[in-house]
């Protein structure tokens, strides 16, 4: 007894799954997993988890885990040991470059890979290589919220913590599925409701299970948020129900945006989004009547061509009402990936070192140019979906992904695979043999966040450490060592020990972690960034100024100048998003057994009038056909739809993969694809 004993160990980890962070210890002996326990001290979740965090572990021993690097000889991968495989790529990256210049060459961070990590690949991109063509999925889901928040308050990320959305007097939701996508985040709302009658809007397609529990659920039009938002913010101003001193002491543009307003009367606002008068003079005055709120979004939002300036509307909508800067307000872009926030935050981004400082701007170049010894790419790079372009274009030859996978995730992905058969060389590190992968020259395994040391920063930019509870499998390695490897192979002397010291020359080159150490994340310590030198740290933003010149927000005025609809052919309109137990495109969690069993196959949900209306009965097989391509599956009839929409869960990677229905339409501002713009028509294949 006392021998097995000795083999169980407990290892503090944070959940690999959402943007909550929920962190715990994780009970193993030998490789098995044998519990999750969460404890009080975790700060984002307590005592809470959701059934991922709590049972999605099975696939770290997933007999489809890749544990040797592969090269391609023809049509199939041989094993090979990592020396040959580290030459290989290394060679084949400095002949493409030698030929074709820096700039052929492409790098996709993983939003489920540690901070340290997105901080090395863009290192590597752009000191060992000398690109900026570095990026990661942000661009796939948040990065509009980020320009929203840049735009008007400044820093791309949650402005409060998950304690302000509790404490709220009213919490919005908009485009965010919060019980399914977020599940520990929607019990502290479900808890708030119940407890202090903290009231709740929630704004969606789909009747999920905040939008049932909402003291008002709203069904806007597709793609229709930006004026019911400016036409419910007018109201607010016409009214003058806005916070006049908030907005004298602390924000810019007040009169220039109330001009801007004028076009979204009421009127307007219910021929477009279809919502009463009545009701957007409920929710204006549930706003008045409300001292704090918080407005919570997602993908609903910011996968449409207007994703970037919805984003800033509900951004300006908490300016105007003072909504910032106080306990109980603030914007929250909910992130999906565990660590999308963190990615961003480290660097894998085309125009941004870490801490979101322009690689455009000279004086933050020059630092890294001294730290790094070489001189760096001044022009901002491609994003991923302006590389996928640019290998259909000749530009761009050689693409190295990392724990995405892509060819499933992109939009309109019969164009990404196209464009990867293009590529003159192709490297791909992932724990098992994706769709991506069975593209690539060259597949390097990986280990997951079990089994390797690092930082996660979860959506209220919270930062935590994991620590490694189970040994790499096989001769899999954590990504941070992998690039080291190149790195060398390539001339650069990456000599880290231990992620800790990759932390430490972040913070020593970007201020915004100036104070994050090691140290001070031991256990389960964590940090909200901006991180002050002395360690302070920010759980609240804006509380005195905003991060502009003048120390002020800014409104930004916005127009409509596009609405998405159907039209007579492509006559409805698809939604998607995920299910409770799965994450994504499911890669880890149908490797669950406990998970994979609980969950029911792909399905097409339909509205019980587009049922009666195409006399099309439960579990009929239809096919459903957009500009880019066609899904076909068996149909679920639910009142959670309404109409003429359809959803799909994007957890398929099939004959019902969402996106071999997406189209190149993207959010102008960011080239974010407009997932959730997507016009089909239906045939039924095969009645029940
Ligand atoms: Fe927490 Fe999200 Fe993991 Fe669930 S999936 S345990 S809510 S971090």
């Amino acid at each position: 007894a006392e021998l097995r004993k000795e083999r169980i160990k407990k290892t503090k980890t944070v959940c690999t799954y959402c943007g909550v962070g929920c962190s715990f210890y994780i009970w193993t002996k030998d490789r098995k997993v044998l519990k999750v326990e969460p404890t009080p001290e975790s700060p984002a979740n307590g005592i809470s988890t959701c059934v991922k965090g709590k049972f999605g572990w099975d696939y770290v021993n997933s007999e489809e885990r890749l544990t040797k690097p592969l090269i391609r000889e023809g049509d199939h991968f041989k094993e090979v040991e990592w020396d040959e495989a580290i030459r290989y790529v290394a060679k084949r990256f400095k002949e493409i470059k030698d030929a074709h210049g820096p700039d052929a060459l492409g790098f996709i961070a993983s939003s489920k890979a540690t901070n340290e990590e997105s901080y090395l690949l863009q290192k590597f991109a752009r000191q060992v290589i000398g690109t900026n063509n570095v990026d990661n999925c942000s661009r796939y889901c948040q990065s509009p919220a980020t320009v929203g928040l840049f735009r008007t308050v400044g820093y791309g990320g949650d402005s409060g913590s998950f304690s302000d959305i509790a404490s709220s007097d009213l919490v919005i939701i908009i485009g965010a599925n919060t019980g399914e996508s977020h599940p520990v985040l929607a019990s502290k709302i479900k808890r708030a409701q119940k407890l202090y009658g903290q009231k709740l809007l929630v704004f969606d397609l789909r009747k999920h299970e905040m939008a049932e529990r909402a003291d008002m659920f709203i069904r806007p039009k597709p793609g229709t948020d930006l004026v019911w938002l400016s036409a419910v913010t007018k109201y607010i101003i016409d009214q003058n129900w806005h916070d006049e001193e908030f907005i004298k002491e602390r924000v810019n543009g007040f009169e220039q945006y109330k001009s801007s307003l004028e076009p979204f009367t009421l009127e307007y606002a219910e021929e477009v989004t279809g919502i009463s008068k009545d009701t957007l003079i409920k929710v204006a005055e549930t706003i008045h009547q409300s001292k704090t709120m918080v407005i919570c979004w997602a993908m609903g939002v910011t996968q449409q061509q207007r994703g970037s300036d919805t984003s800033t509307a509900i951004s300006n909508l908490l300016l105007v009402t003072g909504n910032y800067g106080k306990p109980g307000t603030g914007a929250y872009p909910l992130r999906g990936h565990n660590n999308v926030q963190g990615c961003s935050d480290f660097g894998s981004m085309p125009n941004f070192f870490p801490g979101y400082e322009k690689v455009a701007d000279e004086k933050v170049r020059s630092r890294y140019e001294k730290a790094w010894g070489v001189t760096l790419p001044k022009n901002p790079g491609k994003d991923n979906h302006q590389m996928v372009k640019a290998i259909h274009e000749g530009a761009l030859k050689a693409l190295y992904v990392t724990g995405e996978d892509m060819g499933i995730v992109d939009a309109n992905i019969n164009q990404v695979g196209a464009a990867f058969e293009k590529l003159e060389f192709f490297v791909v590190q992932d724990l098992f043999l994706t769709k991506t992968a069975q593209y690539a020259d060259v597949v390097l395994p990986a280990s997951p966040s079990l089994e390797k040391e690092g930082t996660f920063t979860n959506t209220e930019r919270r930062i935590q450490r994991l620590y490694e509870a189970l040994p790499p499998l096989g001769d899999s390695k954590p990504d941070w060592q992998i690039y080291c490897m190149l790195a060398k192979a390539l001339g650069f002397n990456w000599d880290y020990q231990h992620p800790g010291e990759i932390m430490e020359e972040a913070a020593s080159l970007a201020p915004l972690f100036a104070g994050v150490s090691y140290d001070r994340l031991e256990g389960f310590s964590s940090l909200q960034w901006p991180v002050e030198k002395d360690g302070t740290d920010s759980p609240l933003l804006y509380e005195d100024q905003f991060p502009f010149a003048d120390g002020k927000a800014q409104l930004y005025p916005l127009q409509v100048d596009y609405l998405y609809d159907v039209d007579e052919e492509y006559d409805l309109h698809v939604n998607n998003g995920r299910l409770l137990e799965h994450f994504h495109e499911g890669n880890m969690t149908y490797k669950s057994q406990g998970i994979s069993r609980k969950t029911p196959n792909a399905f097409i949900e339909i509205s019980k009038e587009l049922a009666e209306e195409r006399r099309i009965q439960e579990g009929a097989i239809v096919k459903l056909i957009s500009k880019y391509g066609s899904v076909k599956g068996p149909v679920h009839i639910t009142d959670r739809v309404q109409k003429h929409e359809i959803f799909i869960p994007l957890n398929d990677t099939g004959e019902l993969a969402i996106n071999r229905l997406t189209g190149n339409h993207a959010d102008r501002d960011t080239n974010t694809p407009a997932y959730k713009e997507i016009a089909v028509k239906m045939v039924v294949l095969k009645e029940k």
